[in-house]
């Protein structure tokens, strides 16, 4: 099966590509469709951005497309960024003026737990056909740690390693990050889709 990855990270589409090695699927992105309009992420959920984007790459390219959208959930800040995370710091902002507003937000807050939750989305040109969600608890770091990675992964510590995911092999992200559970979740669903 070929299937479409509704999304233009480079760094999204090396971890997912990696996910899914060992399955037939064959992955394509929509850097391999230069004019495939950007989807406008409105929705205020997570599960309606990936639905959104999943619906509209997969009636573009005329084949099935998985989407995936990730919020980071701190709760100190009331759930915040949540699905805004990418524009955390104003429209336009780096990786890097996100990690840094972070941390000056959290400058003497104590609780600094926090969730990255993704919502992974598959959909045929006509119907979606299923969603699946990944999670992960960390705490926000005091400062960076590590370099690895990318967005927030050297101020995300993994509850499960003690770990930032900025220290962590990619690897050892998968294993256990909330892109990772939500693939894996996927992963069935894309291979019963196959098998039809
Ligand atoms: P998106 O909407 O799924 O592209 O992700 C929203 C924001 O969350 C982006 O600014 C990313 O920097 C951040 N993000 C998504 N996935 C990860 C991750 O695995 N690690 C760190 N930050 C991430």
């Amino acid at each position: 099966m070929k299937l479409l990855l509704a999304t233009r990270n480079t760094h999204k589409v090396k971890e997912i590509v990696a996910l899914l090695a060992g399955t037939n699927i064959q992955v394509v992105s929509a850097l391999d469709f230069p004019g495939m309009p950007d989807v406008v992420e409105d929705r205020d959920t997570i599960e309606g951005n990936a639905i959104k984007k999943a619906r509209e790459c997969a009636a573009y390219a005329g084949m099935p497309a998985i989407a995936d959208d990730t919020g980071l959930f701190v709760d100190a800040l009331d759930g915040r960024p949540g699905a805004f995370a990418a524009r955390y710091a104003g429209e336009g902002c780096s990786y890097a003026d996100n990690r840094l507003k972070m941390l000056a937000r959290m400058e003497g807050v104590t609780r600094r737990n926090a969730q990255f939750r993704t919502v992974v989305a598959f959909a045929t040109p006509t119907e979606l056909v299923a969603t699946t969600t990944g999670e992960v608890r960390g705490t926000i770091t005091l400062a960076e740690e590590g370099s690895g990675g990318f967005g927030y992964d050297p101020i995300f510590r993994a509850d499960e390693t003690g770990l930032t995911f900025g220290m962590m092999d990619a690897a050892a992200k998968h294993a256990i990050s909330h892109r990772g559970r939500a693939m894996a979740a996927m992963i069935p669903i894309l291979k019963e889709f196959l098998a039809k």
